[in-house]
């Protein structure tokens, strides 16, 4: 993985191949971001800088010894740790104390080939505090080559002391046009409309802009939620029930719908104030002119809100089957022009 490679976050790679040019490269790092924006592929493209006998400006060369056995997975001195690596029997995803004392005893072996040795950690946030406590002691005293890399989610997992000992590199998510680039990429055989539909909706996470242009099920997932709020339209209140089902029946993809909501409302938005030519949903124009035609101007704002407002109560813990009802019946009194009322 060189840095060129990788989609995005030129300061964060700017900052990296700095250290390597200069040579001042710390013995921790932490990579905190949401998931599937690149935080693992920067640390290997950092980790395979560092190992390359060759680099220049910062840059792997992707030829030499170190380069070649690096891209085929079997550098002595690059660690990805898992608990498996050290034990294949242990189940856990969680880091486990166990691991972090396997690795510590491997870290003070001096490297075999090149002249640093990284390890990066996956998954960092999920050690709990005897393996942080245990992780803490070889952070305190490094061997002069090795650098660590957590890669984690949430550094307020982390304890205080190791915050104090690794800088944090925060991986914001992708633009859309870096996830389109990057889904060009990656699936070239699927058509532009729905890679960038895909990038659209993905919340700047590649994972799930791949997940999103590859899975029919995304797709019906969200041909069934536009549908839903169409139906929203006209004084038939079972549509609400309708909705309300949907949700409960989808709740694990319920920011995915979300998403796919927020959308729709934003070209709702465009089409009244006469700017259809900056919708994403393209293929879904014909719902889109026909809502557009039976609310007043400012009825999608009113749906944002009440998107923006139910999302918060989700990620607050408040009961889904609630908020279900709730926010469907909002949606249909905003769409219907009944009035507020709230219902939490
Ligand atoms: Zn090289």
């Amino acid at each position: 993985m060189l840095f060129s490679q990788i989609t995005g976050h030129n300061k964060i790679k700017d900052i990296l191949m700095r250290a390597a040019e200069a040579d001042r490269v710390g013995h921790a790092y932490i990579f905190e971001g949401p998931e599937g924006v690149g935080k693992l592929d920067m640390a290997k493209a950092f980790a395979m800088t560092l190992l390359c006998s060759d680099a220049k400006e910062g840059c792997a060369c992707g030829k030499c010894k170190d380069c070649s056995m690096f891209l085929s997975g079997n550098h002595p001195d690059v660690r990805i740790v898992t608990n498996q690596l050290y034990d294949s029997s242990k189940k856990s995803t969680d880091i486990l104390v166990d691991t972090v004392r396997s690795m510590k005893r491997e870290i003070y072996i001096k490297p075999y080939m090149a002249e640093r040795k990284v390890y990066i950690v996956p998954k960092a946030d999920t050690m709990n505090m005897f393996a942080q406590n245990s992780l803490l002691k070889v952070l305190e005293e490094p061997p002069q080559y090795c650098t660590i890399i957590l890669v984690a989610e949430n550094s307020n997992s982390f304890l205080p002391t190791i915050l104090s000992r690794a800088p944090i590199l925060n991986f914001f998510p992708l633009k859309v046009n870096e996830i389109f680039e990057y889904l060009k990429k990656c699936c070239p055989d699927i058509s532009d409309k729905i890679l960038q539909m895909s990038a659209n909706m993905s919340g700047g996470s590649r994972t799930r802009a791949i997940s999103l242009a590859e899975s029919d099920e995304a797709n019906e997932i969200r041909d069934k939620a536009v549908e839903c709020i169409a139906n929203l339209s006209g004084s038939r209140r079972k549509s609400i029930y309708d909705m309300t089902l949907f949700l409960k029946q989808n709740k694990d993809d319920s920011a995915f719908i979300i998403n796919v909501m927020q959308e729709f409302f934003k070209d709702l938005m465009f089409v009244k104030c006469g700017a259809a030519d900056r919708i994403t949903n393209l293929d879904k124009k014909e719902q889109l002119d026909m809502l557009a035609s039976e609310i007043t101007d400012k009825t999608p704002q009113r749906l944002l809100e009440i998107l923006f407002k139910y999302n918060d109560y989700i990620s607050k813990n408040i009961s889904y089957a609630q908020i279900a009802q709730c926010i469907s019946l909002e949606l249909w009194e905003a769409i219907n022009d009944r009035g507020y009322r709230s219902k939490i």
